[in-house]
């Protein structure tokens, strides 16, 4: 018997997504993020539902490849750049873009010589500490790599936000002015913004936008669901009910026993647990449903189950569906219970469960 933990990915919710994606980004172009098997939700199937982006960013050329394998002909940026020079002749040939982020790719770039010039995206770290150069070097190197035969002048300027979900936060208005100070002078398109930038930061639009979680209807907005801000959850995580059972009052339920019973009641065991990707971290108290009735998870997540208080939903029997996530139940609210965002629990669904589409 194969087990019933479905991951279905809503393809109309991705596009509607992008749609309304570049409703708030106007004129800018968009890079449609599918790193990480695009959130967790199936790299080719996602590509396909939003083949209307601009350009894909990916983390590995790997990715570029699987992109192109699938016969996607647009501009594919490999956000973290080379990581040996043997990279960039595989950048050429799959015509991948490179971020260019450190002293040791543009060393890598000037080792080169001959080939099709590879497209670049010179990155500043303008507060964020992660990825990129000194923006007080932007002039420089702007013109080092510009000198460059193997590398196409045509070059756009990023940056990345450390702290672009906290609307209140002036992180994000001193980030930008470094960034516009530092490439002031310099020609070529401008990509500052991912996700929440795009929702709270309108000054920091420039000429792209590098969106992830709101295409998968995700927000990383501390409260806020992607839905509240007009987007759609593009994953329904979904299993069964395989057993339902009495319990006494004072019994306790689960590994290591952490959850007793207030009351002789029922409770459910779904078939998901961490091995599925449900959070381990998940609270007793996280929300599920079981058909349409409200229930939640009492005691440990386990490998492959969960256990269940079904005092609120009475009618609940053994091959019903259980509902994780979906529209009704946000995958932020169980994040919030598990002390995680949204991004890492859909990230995290594992090979062993089904994924289903839906909307063509
Ligand atoms: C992941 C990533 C993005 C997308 O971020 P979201 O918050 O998902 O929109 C944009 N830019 C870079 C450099 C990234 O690594």
């Amino acid at each position: 018997m194969s087990r019933s933990a479905t991951a279905t990915i809503h393809l109309d919710a991705l596009r509607a997504n992008l749609a309304r994606v570049h409703t708030l980004a106007g004129d800018a172009k968009i890079m449609a993020v599918v790193k990480a098997d695009a959130y967790g939700h199936g790299l080719e199937r996602c590509a396909r539902a939003l083949g209307d982006a601009d350009a894909f960013g990916v983390a590995s050329i790997a990715d570029g490849l699987r992109l192109r394998a699938a016969g996607h002909r647009q501009r594919i940026v490999v956000l973290s750049g080379p990581d040996a020079a043997g990279d960039i002749a595989e950048m050429r040939r799959l015509q991948l873009e490179a971020v260019i982020h450190h002293d040791a790719q543009l060393a890598m770039l000037e080792g080169e010589n001959g080939g099709a010039p590879l497209k670049v995206w010179l990155k500043l770290d303008t507060g964020m500490h992660r990825l990129g150069f000194a923006p007080e070097r932007a002039t420089e190197l702007h013109a080092r790599l510009r000198a460059l035969p193997a590398v196409d002048p045509d070059i756009v300027l990023m940056t990345h936000f450390a702290s672009s979900d906290e609307f209140d936060n002036d992180l994000t208005a001193r980030q930008t002015q470094r960034f516009l100070d530092a490439s002031r002078d310099l020609p070529g398109e401008r990509a500052l913004s991912n996700s929440a930038g795009l929702l709270g930061w309108p000054q920091a639009r420039g000429e792209w936008i590098r969106v992830g979680g709101l295409l998968y209807g995700l927000s990383v907005a501390e409260g806020k669901t992607g839905a509240d801000f007009g987007f759609a959850p593009a994953m329904t995580l979904t299993t069964r009910l395989v057993a339902v059972k009495r319990i006494a009052r004072g019994e306790r339920v689960g590994y290591g026993a952490t959850w007793a019973c207030p009351e002789d009641m029922d409770i459910g065991v779904a078939a998901i647990g961490y091995g599925d990707g449900y959070p381990r971290s998940a609270e007793s108290g996280t929300p599920v449903r079981v058909g349409t009735a409200p229930a939640a998870v009492i005691g440990r997540v386990s490998m492959d189950l969960l256990t269940l208080d079904l005092r609120q939903a009475p009618n609940a029997k053994v091959g019903d569906v259980v509902t994780l996530w979906s529209l009704q139940l946000p995958v932020e609210t169980i994040a919030a219970h598990a002390h995680t965002i949204s991004y890492e629990l859909t990230c995290g669904v594992t090979r062993r469960v089904l994924f289903a589409e839906e909307g063509a």
